[in-house]
């Protein structure tokens, strides 16, 4: 144990290096462990161990490529124990957290469920969940990454840390908390922006941790900008934070990735996970934003179709403009570039402005169930077909059948021709309230499973 612990932070970072650059991926690949051992340098992992390390470390990145048995391999047990023990600290400390309303925890759990429909990736990485809020502190942002799937604008104004200013941060986390539950402290405090921007973020951080208990999961784009201020937030998070994933740093170029690796040592960054970004490197990212502007056979081979980066369901507050908005993801297409919806924007400058407001928006999107006028339609890919009296619902790798009488097909029917709120579907079909009631019986499930949705 006191071993892997001095080793983690160096098989973290040449795992990173083999990710990140290509000349060093390439050297793995091959077996070339002196090439990679010349390349990485001064943090390399003793030449005694480099070669179970590699063959660890590419049979955890790529398992669909895995040629040799791993059983023997601790690299490989290494990674794949860090990986279980992240997930399950994440897990321990939002799997209590409930929301206070029970239509809003109906609409998170149906919307978990769509994305599941509609992007099959998602299946296999059932931790993803949706943030109930995002907070954001500045209006823009400085960096102008190249694949910025939000296509954040330019930088315009930080929400500082005045006395007025920390009253209504404290207000509109407290009203916050109290409308949606303690749900609320998985929230964020930034998504179209980037956090550093904010010269006040960390005292902001602050009081979110001692409203919520804990401090809110961040991750900049800017982390070479300021090593010196970077190391005084570490020190601010603390190791319990950090070993909770509290903080992240995104790669936009491989040049910027080497300033990273030279700026900081493996130790410091052995709880930060670094998430690459850059056209250089092994991962690919969402096809949405900025990206889409790229040429089609660029985004074809680097950008993953069918899939949102947006990991918020619900209020997105930015603080610096004084703006509510009602968000949910969408897959990227072209009504949908952003990879997200905004059903409704409104503004506030109070704390009890902002109680209203966040009530309203909060009482009109999420409904418990099938709202009867709301309109109703098939989630993104899914086309219904009929076979005897079985309905079958098919999208992208996921089917499900679901047998029924002619009133339920014919429902189906019409939804498919057009979008119908549930009350004009029973107007249209002429149902009684006995049948209305049957009908809906029916329909729930459907929209509780993600496949209709309203
Ligand atoms: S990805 Fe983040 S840091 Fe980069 S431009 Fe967009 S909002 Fe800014």
């Amino acid at each position: 144990m006191a071993d892997d612990l001095k080793i983690w932070p160096r098989l973290k970072r040449l795992m990173e290096y083999i990710s990140a650059d290509p000349a060093i991926r390439e050297a793995a690949v091959k077996g070339d462990e002196e090439s990679v051992f010349r390349l990485v340098g001064k943090d390399a992992l003793s030449a005694a161990d480099l070669k179970e390390a590699i063959s660890g470390i590419l049979a955890y990145q790529y398992p669909n490529q895995r040629k040799t048995d791993m059983t023997e391999n601790r690299f490989f047990d290494l990674l794949c124990a860090h990986d279980r023990e992240i997930i399950n600290r994440i897990k321990e400390r939002y799997d209590d957290c409930t929301f206070r309303d029970p239509g809003m925890d109906r609409f998170n759990h149906s919307l978990y469920a769509r994305t599941r429909v509609e992007t099959p990736l998602l299946r296999s990485r059932p931790f993803i969940r949706y943030y109930p809020v995002m907070f954001e502190l500045s209006e823009g942002c400085s960096v102008h990454c190249f694949f910025c799937a939000l296509d954040a604008g330019r930088l315009q104004k930080n929400f500082l840390f005045t006395p007025q200013n920390e009253e209504l941060f404290r207000g509109v986390l407290e009203v916050t908390r109290e409308l949606i539950g303690d749900m609320a402290s998985s929230a964020a405090c930034y998504l179209s922006t980037e956090p550093l921007d904010n010269p006040d973020y960390e005292k902001f951080l602050l009081r979110f941790k001692e409203i919520f208990g804990y401090y809110p999961q961040t991750t900049t784009a800017a982390a070479e900008r300021d090593p010196k201020r970077m190391r005084g937030f570490m020190e601010q998070l603390g190791k319990e934070e950090m070993e909770h994933h509290a903080l992240r740093f995104s790669v936009r170029s491989l040049q910027q990735f080497r300033q990273i690796m030279d700026l900081y040592t493996p130790e410091e960054l052995e709880d930060v996970e670094l998430l690459f970004n850059h056209m250089e490197s092994d991962t690919r990212f969402s096809d949405s934003g900025r990206v889409r502007m790229l040429p089609d056979h660029v985004r074809e081979k680097l950008f993953l179709m069918n899939y949102s980066i947006v990991c918020l369901a619900g209020l997105c507050v930015n603080f610096a403009s004084g703006t509510l908005r009602w968000i949910e993801p969408e897959v990227p297409c072209d009504e949908y570039p952003l990879g997200y919806r905004i059903l409704e924007e409104t503004s506030f400058q109070t704390v009890e402005e902002y109680r209203q407001e966040a009530e309203r928006l909060l009482r009109a999107y999420t409904a418990p169930g099938l709202d009867h006028d709301r309109p109703l339609f098939f989630t993104k890919g899914v086309s219904p077909d009929f076979e005897g009296n079985m309905v079958i619902l098919q999208s992208a790798g996921s089917v499900l059948r679901v047998t029924g009488n002619q009133i339920f097909q014919d429902s189906i029917r019409l939804l498919s021709e057009k979008k119908h709120t549930f009350r004009e579907l029973c107007g249209e079909m002429g149902l009684s309230t006995f049948s209305s009631g049957e009908l809906k019986k029916k329909l729930t499930p459907l929209y509780e499973k993600g496949y209709i949705r309203c």
